[in-house]
């Protein structure tokens, strides 16, 4: 059960030797949507260089119109696989809107004898799609990034987790990305930063943070609000960049441009310190605070 009830044990899990659980933290910057192959190689060496050996690659795009690009699809796959691969990538994030498409990524890795692998998002748009949601748990090979939906209550959102769950895969983080709201001033969505110590309290998995669709537009709330879900507990980031963001194809506003990676990262490590400070300040102190 995601849900903790009666202070059920965190939930952790591997995938491909890397731990995901409420005590890790794991970053997945990359591409929000394939446009080529040189842009994927440029984000993976970028990424290599600063030590990441987790990325974000969207291949199948859900837009809100039909006319909008609509992602590579299983095209991009051989080249994003293989560059995975000759940057020491281990894990990549990667987008299903369609149960088929499982089985295009599941093929192609083996196709290549790949060493990395994938994560299985879901997009905030099919956060209640529960035929998908049940594709996904009757599989073991991948784990699920689950976007909490934009319009739906937390309460909706933990539940249709349940869907993946019941059908037997309980690797699952579950990602806020903001949310729809005439609330949110200048950002994209409302940040729902402060939903990750409520999760923490709430649910056993891992909990995700998706500053990039949350502010919506590249400027220094992307650090501040990324900075504020780390102080928080968050256990993964999911970043969009971008070798040349005003030429990206879907999201351009929001990218961050390669040579801001380190700041960021430096930014996060400092901001880690602080959480795992913060956390031995609160339990060295022996206070009962009622949940
Ligand atoms: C994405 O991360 O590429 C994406 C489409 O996000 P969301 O589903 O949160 O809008
Ligand atoms: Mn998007």
């Amino acid at each position: 059960m995601l849900i903790n009830k009666a202070n059920q044990k965190k939930y952790s899990f591997d995938c491909n030797g890397i731990n995901f659980s409420q005590d890790s933290l794991n970053l997945f910057l990359g591409l929000n949507a394939v446009d080529c192959p040189e842009n994927v190689k440029a984000t993976f060496e970028a990424l290599q260089a600063n030590n990441m050996n987790c990325a974000r690659m969207g291949a199948y795009k859900p837009r809100t119109s039909p006319h909008s690009f609509q992602g590579l699809g299983k095209k991009c796959l051989p080249y994003v696989i293989e560059l995975a691969n000759e940057h020491s990538m281990k894990v990549i994030a990667m987008e299903v809107t369609h149960e088929s498409q499982i089985t295009e990524i599941y093929n192609e890795l083996t196709r290549q004898n790949s060493l990395a692998t994938v994560m299985l998002q879901i997009g905030t748009r099919n956060a209640q799609n529960f035929e998908l949601l049940k594709a996904v748990g009757r599989q073991n090979e991948f784990p699920i990034l689950y976007k909490r939906g934009y319009g739906i209550t937390l309460d909706e959102s933990l539940a249709a987790c349940e869907y993946i769950i019941s059908e037997g895969n309980q690797n699952i983080v579950f990602c806020l990305r903001g949310m729809k709201s005439l609330f949110s001033g200048d950002h994209r969505n409302f940040v729902d930063v402060a939903h990750i110590p409520m999760l923490r309290r709430l649910i056993t998995n891992p909990i995700g943070f998706d500053p990039s669709h949350s502010v919506g537009r590249y400027n220094q709330d992307i650090f501040e609000v990324s900075a504020q879900a780390v102080i928080a507990g968050a256990n993964l980031l999911l970043v969009d960049v971008h070798p040349f963001p005003e030429q990206a194809l879907v999201d351009s506003k929001q990218a961050m441009p390669l040579s801001h990676i380190a700041k960021y990262l430096a930014d996060i490590s400092l901001c880690r310190n602080t959480f795992k400070q913060r956390s031995l300040l609160h339990d060295s102190q022996n206070i009962i605070i009622k949940s």
